[in-house]
């Protein structure tokens, strides 16, 4: 469950953001309101300087409400999806903490920073935003793993979120996006399926586990897997024997593929 559930942790960092282009004609420039950055930077750090200038690009490269932050020498520039604009600043602000919380403990730089109201805000936002997405995309197989989980688990209560079919991966098995609604789950089971419907629905508990459960934010850092997740998802009916068998499908499943493409 190990290797599974580090990619998970990956895939849920930001589902929406690592896709980064590197072309600058593939932006429609934004270059006012980097105001709003040193801002966000100043209310969480009153007491330093801020050392950085910021660009912000607002483009249709993100799923809505994306958004990523780089660095590159002094300048920090965020990528911003273009939804984003019609945001109130509050919620922004907060928006620009987390980024920059993010990138602060990416590079291991002591900016330990406060978790403040506009942080708490932006999440507030975010664990929201499904009430409004619109769910047109559902797959037939999905969504009757998503039935008999949510009938089983939930009590039927947890709100349909779209559900699609990802790559064919057996490391990537499955995500949740908050910000689209959208569970994600590798193609990998639609064959599975055929054998072992109880693994598609093991990985689809997980899935609806996270939209269930939402997230807990810490200081600008969101865990998605922490004890009480944990410990939900072990109730799932005989948890470990369906793990072993998921686990050994997944190895078949990866032999298979050497020798299909060998
Ligand atoms: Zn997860």
């Amino acid at each position: 469950m190990e290797a599974y559930n580090n990619i998970l942790i990956f895939r849920h960092i930001y589902g929406t953001i690592i896709k980064f282009l590197n072309a600058q004609d593939e932006y429609k420039c934004n270059m006012a309101g980097e105001g709003i950055v040193e801002e966000a930077f100043r209310l969480m750090y009153p007491e330093r300087d801020f050392p950085y200038s910021a660009s912000i690009k607002y483009t249709d490269h993100f799923n809505d409400y994306g958004a990523n932050v780089r660095f590159r020498g002094n300048v920090l520039e965020f990528g911003l999806s273009r939804s984003w604009r019609n945001v109130s600043k509050e919620i922004r602000i907060g928006l620009f903490q987390e980024l920059m919380l993010k990138i602060f403990a990416r590079r291991k730089m002591e900016m330990r920073g406060m978790n403040t109201m506009h942080i708490d805000l932006y999440n507030g936002f975010v664990k929201n935003l499904h009430i409004a997405i619109p769910k047109t995309n559902i797959e037939p197989l999905l969504k009757g793993s998503f039935d008999r989980v949510n009938e089983r688990y939930f009590y039927g209560q947890v709100e349909i979120p779209n559900l699609v079919w990802g790559e064919h991966s057996t490391t990537s098995l499955g995500s949740y996006n908050f910000k689209i609604d959208t569970i994600r789950i590798s193609r990998v089971f639609e064959k599975l399926n055929e054998k072992d419907p109880e693994l598609l629905d093991f990985v689809m508990y997980h899935e609806v586990l996270h939209k269930a459960h939402k997230f807990r934010n810490n200081r600008g850092k969101n865990r998605y897997h922490d004890s009480a997740f944990r410990m939900k998802e072990k109730q799932f009916e005989d948890f470990e024997g369906v793990d072993t068998r998921l686990k050994n499908a997944l190895k078949r499943a990866r032999i298979k593929k050497i020798l299909w493409f060998s």
